[in-house]
């Protein structure tokens, strides 16, 4: 990855000064791969605004055609030398998102701002910890009939592991109630048969407690790419998890 020059443009909104640095070539980390339970991808294309990112001095959203270049910076040499107010742009926080929701935006747009507002808030609660982990015994994983979902009672607990050892540990911050109206809206809004609604659907069931639902749920999801996932998703329901994880890379 070789990055390219630093672009220094202005905000049309406040004409503060907004960096933008342009990569040569793109390279992947590892986990830019990572599926998370609640359908997080590491890049999806925005209907609105097009970068979903914000000026950082006056916050008002940006359309990456509407920054005017005043000048560039090689990419060796610090741009806040010659550009001292210059920022890189920032991610929108939960509020800003739902505020943008609540504006004038198609059915569509609104799904997807309501979307990153969920995983915004998920952010603070992910965990790429074993669920399947119990102190002081070999691993093992709850095993889930595939076609029910329907835990294999001699897989779990561990023998000899006792409840307390298996109990799911504390989910995180509880939801907020602007995340369950979120949440509750994006139940309405994502209620088609598609592998990304019915994902969404079932981590929101999950995360309720609602564990009958987001099975029935898991049980549509279809697809050979997605059976290690659906597994996963089927064996965390069944330990009755309420955490956002990720997929395992087994
Ligand atoms: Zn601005």
């Amino acid at each position: 990855m070789r990055p390219g020059p630093t672009r220094i443009t202005s905000c049309p909104h406040c004409s503060g000064f907004v960096a933008q640095t342009t990569l040569a070539s793109r390279g992947r980390r590892s986990h830019d791969h990572a599926l998370w339970t609640d359908g997080k991808p590491h890049d999806e294309p925005w209907t609105v605004y097009k970068t979903g990112q914000v000026c950082p001095h006056c916050r008002g959203w940006i359309d990456p055609s509407e920054l005017k270049e005043v000048g560039t910076v090689p990419s060796w040499e610090d741009f806040t030398v010659a550009y001292p107010e210059a920022r890189h742009l920032d991610a929108p926080n939960v509020e800003e998102l739902l505020a943008l929701a609540a504006s004038r935006l198609t059915p569509l747009e609104e799904r997807d701002v309501r979307l990153r507002a969920w995983w915004t808030d998920n952010d603070r609660r992910r965990t790429s910890a074993d669920p399947f982990f119990v102190p002081h015994r070999p691993r093992q994983v709850p095993e889930v009939d595939l076609e029910t979902g329907e835990l294999v009672p001699s897989s779990w607990p561990p023998p000899g592991a006792g409840e307390a050892a298996t109990a799911p540990v504390d989910p995180g911050p509880p939801l907020t109630e602007v995340e369950v109206a979120n949440a509750h809206a994006l139940l309405v809004s994502m209620d088609g048969p598609y592998t990304q609604d019915l994902v969404v659907r079932a981590e929101i069931m999950r995360r309720f407690g609602r564990f009958e639902e987001a099975r029935a749920h898991v049980l549509q999801l279809a697809g050979h790419d997605l059976a290690p996932f659906r597994r996963f998703l089927l064996q965390l329901i069944a330990i009755r998890d309420r955490y956002v994880r990720m997929l395992p890379s087994e």
